[in-house]
């Protein structure tokens, strides 16, 4: 529990530019009971002793090994109990005055005088009273009011104003049960250390500051199977038992690093009685738990804790100077003053159960202190930095900060030099020596930062409200000198100068109970504010209570809180890094994504030039196409103009040179070709075909009766002839089939053609003898499709003025482009003349319709289909006759 609020900053690492010092260790060696009892450890000077070994250890060595141990001093078994004081604990005291820190321990087996040596007897004082009393004379006079300073419990004080002091002071004396002991009267029992025979030390420090004032708290502790227990504790009452078991303590950390016990009491003291009636009742309060615990005393570990609260006082106000921080401007130093457990080893406890495990416990914390040490001194020597382990025991995590941060070291080794003791004590020796090499921190002086102008107005106290009673107690008493018996003068004055008095008297009286009533208001005022204030106190106190525990339910609250955001933390950047690899690879994508883009317009952008190329290309192709239709076109409607005119001229030529009915006749059939777009017409006279000589066309057999059959057979010579460029492309080695009834002819009588006559005696015998036939009056193009024969029925007036009909007969080819071309091969010719008489009569009738200009046979046979298959329609719309 070590360094306090207020104190100068104390977690100075050993080698931090801080001085060091060792841990100084002093040997003890007690006398012995029995003065002929061999002994096995001697001081040979006052620093060096021997420790010799057993005579069964001579006799098994055959010589005698002496252990030599050098100390700070070695006291002697004749050493008083004052000098050792003034060895080892002077200087503590001293360092504690100047606000620096101190732990002194007592180190040794049982039975080796560490209580001795400690606490002492009445009438040969230890260190512990010694120390009190040289406190008590350094600081007297120098004591602050008591309460002014007032622990926070958080291990730290504050300083309360003189009237919260006064009224602690009252509270205090009003509630017995909380307060302090109050300062022992005469016979009061104050166990071993009655005020009866006690020599108090009179020792005093000398350099102390008596710009300051100090105030004195004591706690007491024990820990006990590594338990620690606070022996200032009101224990518990149970009234079937008496005393319940006290509850143990936990240490915590203050706000300064500092190690200390929660809730320990602390009592404020003003003399050295009042300490010794505290340590009195924890001794016996520690005997009780004992009992309760069913514990022995040397086994546990006692720490008496004293706490010197030291602040600057203002010269003009004697009051607490004022600093800016309030916490610089207390000094808190304290001294822990351990008596330790016996350091034997289990084994020779020879106690068993529970004894055993107290046992166990005890050197086991003694155990862990030892290795801290060792461990410490490692670090020291080596620079390594271990981890000393402190929080293995209570005792030694109490003391971290001693070891760990600055303060005075300082161990009494008590040694029983009784030979029979030489087994532990080599091990204490041991201890010991390994001990004096761990270096500690020096504490360094303290210096307060005080303002110049005081900041605390000076509070009113309990006289202030009490006011100033001057009495005048009227004339002095006249001469009681009877001169005679008669003196009635002296008498009278005497009765007037009485009357007086009792006048006097009893205006006083008056003023007087005027003045208590106002007093008795006053003090019931003052009651009541106190009883205000207490009640207030009670509340903050609670509220204290429950803001430490809020506080400790925040800590664990905080703490996970900690790892909870070292968790999120982790997720976050986990989630952090996986963003990044989103954001990446969506980036990637988005330029994928603007590339494909980039290609899809530049490919769009391509594909539409083609196509305007295309089209343009198509737009161009097909004008070509249509021109050159329309060319042609325009040719053949000029050519057939042309021939019509011709024709026109020859029937009027013939007419005008030959018979009327000449002009009826049919003019000489001429190869002709005829162009439509996609469709080609082609036909051929027989007069051509002889012409030409190839193919020699039989010879027409000469018909019975009166019909003259001829016959003109052509089409082979076509390509010699030479086709026009546009003639439908027809193959005229097409076969059909041979047999007769494959032939399907197409029997063409244009509408107003005469009937011919085949019944009774005029009928004509000569009668063309189809097959299968379909007659049409008009071709159509699904007409053609079927027939492979085409026949047209011609009829004309002949230069007899007889009927002539003519069938002219072709063969219908299919076209490459689907169409259908008539090749036309023979021309039968039908005339009916009457015998004996040259007056030539028509049978049949004329035609009705006949108007002198229909001559052109081929322009009413001349047909071609175009035959691309997705024209059909069009093509087939497009069959024209000429
Ligand atoms: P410990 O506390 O180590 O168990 P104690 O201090 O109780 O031992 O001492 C045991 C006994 O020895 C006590 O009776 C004590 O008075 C006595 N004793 C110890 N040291 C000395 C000493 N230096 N001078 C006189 N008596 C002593
Ligand atoms: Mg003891």
């Amino acid at each position: 529990m070590p360094p306090q609020r207020g104190k100068t900053p104390r977690k100075n690492k050993n080698g931090s530019g801080s001085q060091t010092e060792p841990v100084e260790v002093y040997c003890r060696i007690r006398p012995l009971d029995n003065p002929d009892d061999p002994v096995c450890l001697k001081a040979v000077n006052t620093n060096t002793c021997i420790l010799t070994p057993q005579e069964n250890a001579i006799a098994r060595n055959g010589q005698v090994k002496e252990l030599q141990y050098q100390f700070q001093y070695v006291f002697d078994e004749y050493t008083s109990q004052k000098a050792v004081y003034d060895y080892v604990a002077m200087p503590l005291m001293e360092d504690l005055i100047k606000g620096k820190n101190g732990l002194l321990f007592t180190y040794g087996i049982t039975s080796s005088g560490k209580t001795y040596t400690m606490t002492g007897t009445p009438d040969d004082q230890g260190l512990m009273p010694r120390c009190l009393d040289v406190l008590f004379n350094s600081i007297s006079g120098l004591q602050a009011k008591k309460y002014v300073f007032k622990p926070d419990r958080m291990n730290g004080f504050e300083i309360q104003t003189d009237a919260d002091a006064m009224m602690e002071r009252q509270r205090r004396e009003i509630l017995p049960g909380l307060t302090t002991p109050k300062t022992p009267g005469r016979g009061r029992n104050h166990g071993e250390f009655g005020e009866h025979g006690r020599m108090s030390d009179p020792t005093r420090v000398e350099d102390i500051d008596e710009g300051n004032i100090y105030a004195v708290f004591v706690s007491y502790i024990e820990i006990y199977n590594n338990y620690v227990y606070d022996l200032l504790e009101e224990l518990p009452h149970d009234p079937i038992t008496g005393y319940k078991p006290p509850q143990s303590k936990i240490l915590r950390t203050d706000s300064n690093d500092n190690m200390y016990v929660m809730n320990c009491v602390e009592v404020e003291i003003k003399s050295p009685q009042e300490a010794f009636e505290v340590l009195y009742k924890g001794q016996k309060r520690r005997k009780v738990a004992h009992t309760a615990l069913n514990a022995e005393s040397s086994r546990s570990h006692s720490i008496f804790n004293i706490r010197l609260v030291q602040a600057p006082l203002d010269a003009n106000t004697d009051m607490i100077a004022q600093v800016q921080d309030q916490e610089k401007n207390i000094c808190v130093s304290q001294l822990s003053l351990v008596d330790l457990a016996g350091s034997e080893r289990t084994n020779r406890t020879k106690n068993t159960g529970e004894r055993m495990k107290e046992a166990g416990n005890i050197n086991q914390s003694l155990m862990v202190l030892r290795n801290c040490l060792e461990l410490l001194r490692e670090n020291q020597k080596t620079g390594l930095g271990k981890l000393v382990p402190y929080r293995d025991s209570k005792l030694t995590h109490l003391f971290k900060n001693y070891f760990d941060g600055d303060g005075k070291v300082r161990m009494v080794v008590c040694v029983n030099p009784k030979a029979i003791e030489y087994d532990e004590t080599i091990h204490v020796m041991k201890f010991a020596e390994m001990t004096q090499e761990v270096l500690v921190t020096k504490s360094q002086q303290v210096k307060f930062e005080i303002l110049e102008a005081p900041m605390i107005k000076k509070p009113p106290v309990i006289e202030d409200y009490i006011p100033m009673m001057t009495y005048s107690l009227g004339p002095t008493f006249p001469s009681l000198e009877v001169l005679h018996c008669r003196d009635e003068y002296t008498l009278d004055q005497l009765s007037d100068f009485l009357d007086e008095r009792n006048r006097l008297k009893e205006n006083l009286m008056i003023d007087f109970n005027r003045k208590q009533d106002q007093f008795r208001a006053q003090l019931v005022k003052i009651e009541k504010e106190y009883n205000e204030m207490k009640s207030r106190s009670h509340e903050s106190q609670s509220v204290l209570e429950k803001r430490e525990s809020y506080i400790q339910k925040l800590e664990s609250r905080l703490r996970s809180l900690e790892k909870r955001q070292d968790e999120t933390s982790r997720q976050f950047k986990e989630c952090e890094r996986e963003r990044r690899e989103l954001e990446s690879k969506l980036q990637d994508k988005n330029m994928k994504i603007r590339q494909e883009k980039t290609e899809k317009d530049r490919l769009r952008s391509d594909f539409r030039n083609r196509l305007e190329h295309n089209n343009q290309q198509w737009e161009k192709n097909l004008q070509k196409e249509r021109n050159k239709i329309e060319n042609e076109l325009e040719g053949q409607i000029n050519e057939k103009q042309h021939k019509l005119n011709m024709l026109r001229h020859i029937v009027n030529t013939e007419t005008d040179s030959d018979t009327p009915t000449a002009r009826f006749r049919t003019p000489a059939p001429k190869a002709r070709t005829y162009t439509t777009p996609g469709k080609i017409m082609s036909a051929r006279s027989e007069t051509d075909m002889s012409s030409v000589g190839k193919n020699p066309v039989p010879t027409p057999r000469s018909r019975t009766q009166t019909a003259t059959v001829t016959s003109a057979r052509s089409m082979h010579g076509l390509n010699k002839v030479g086709t026009p460029k546009n003639t439908p492309q027809y193959n005229p080695r097409h076969r059909r089939s041979r047999s007769s009834n494959a032939e399907i002819w197409l029997d063409h009588r244009p509408p107003g053609s005469v009937e011919l006559v085949f019944r009774g005696h005029d009928c004509t015998v000569l009668q063309p003898k189809l097959k299968k036939k379909k007659s049409v009056s008009k071709l159509e193009v699904k007409d053609t499709k079927e027939a492979t024969k085409y026949i047209l029925t011609h009829q004309d007036i002949d230069s007899a003025g007889e009927l002539e009909t003519k069938l002219i007969k072709g063969n219908m080819l299919p076209t490459a482009g689907g169409g259908t071309a008539v090749v036309f091969n023979d021309v039968e010719t039908l005339k009916q003349i009457s015998p004996g008489s040259r007056k030539r009569r028509s049978s049949c009738p004329q035609p009705t319709d006949y108007d002198g200009d229909w001559t052109d046979v081929e322009d009413r046979c001349g047909i071609a289909i175009e035959g691309h298959s997705r024209k059909r329609s069009r093509g087939t719309e497009k069959v024209s006759r000429v």
